[in-house]
């Protein structure tokens, strides 16, 4: 897939809770990626500019636009930053970059979006692009967070849940009590995690962990895919 660097203006900006904002940028109609991908945004504050990478949230066929969701990080270069944008602002973005995508041919037929905070941009992706393609193929969704009002996406997550008997969602909470599970997911892996194939976003401390547990558990590394923000 060809790598591509053009100028992207914003054409939307939401919040989605008090810190994770979701804005879509334009982007030329040959533009293509695959659902998992990033791309990176040159940020600039007026005496240097830094590269960030921001995992691409709409599903590949929907074509032309970029959708990103992002944490604003107080004193973060490219937070700070962001506080301030606004529709019509342009930003150099490059890509699309990564090997975290969903393995359509893998002999596995189930699969566990693990995740936490905007880790789960990239498994959205992977969701909207393939519950529609794929009814044989099975999809856990674990999405932790403290908190569920930093649950991104809940109700979207709950009503794909409703469409597609193959996908389930399971979000976990660990420090807010609620009528859904509670502690952190490595909690809520399976007992059997044979024939299964394990995807993993997010900051470094679950990526890291998820990714040693199910080592130790006898996981092959093929069957473990996984991308850190930090
Ligand atoms: C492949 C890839 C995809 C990414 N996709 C996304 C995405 O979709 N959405 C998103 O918000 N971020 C994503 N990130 C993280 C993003 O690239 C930046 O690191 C983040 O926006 C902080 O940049 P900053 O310049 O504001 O902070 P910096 O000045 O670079 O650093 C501030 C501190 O925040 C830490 N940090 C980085 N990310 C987070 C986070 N999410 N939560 C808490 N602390 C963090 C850093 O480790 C650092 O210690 C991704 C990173 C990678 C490598």
């Amino acid at each position: 897939m060809a790598i591509q660097t053009f100028t992207s203006k914003i054409t939307n900006k939401v919040f989605l809770n008090d810190d994770v904002f979701m804005m879509t940028l334009s982007c030329p109609e040959e533009f293509t990626f695959k659902a998992g991908q990033f791309v990176t945004i040159r940020v600039n504050n007026g005496e240097e500019s830094k590269l960030r990478s921001y995992s691409i949230l709409n599903p590949p066929s929907e074509k032309g636009k970029i959708d990103l969701c992002i944490k604003i990080i107080e004193g973060g270069f490219a937070s700070e930053n962001f506080k301030d944008i606004k529709e019509g602002d342009e930003y150099e973005v490059k890509g699309p970059f990564g090997h975290f995508m969903f393995d359509e041919n893998s002999e596995n037929k189930e699969h566990w979006l693990i995740s936490n905070g905007t880790g789960v941009v990239p498994m959205y992706s992977i969701a909207k692009e393939f519950l529609p393609k794929n009814q044989e193929i099975k999809f856990t969704m674990l999405f932790g967070s403290k908190v569920k009002k930093d649950l991104i996406f809940h109700q979207e997550f709950i009503e794909l849940a409703k469409e597609y008997p193959n996908f389930t969602y399971v979000p976990t909470l660990t420090r807010e009590d609620w009528d859904g599970a509670q502690g952190r997911v490595q909690a809520h892996l399976p007992e059997d995690l044979k024939n299964k194939t394990f995807y993993i976003c997010g900051l470094k401390e679950l990526v890291v962990e998820t990714k040693e547990l199910l080592t130790e558990k006898g996981v092959d590394a093929n069957h473990i895919k996984s991308e850190r923000y930090s």
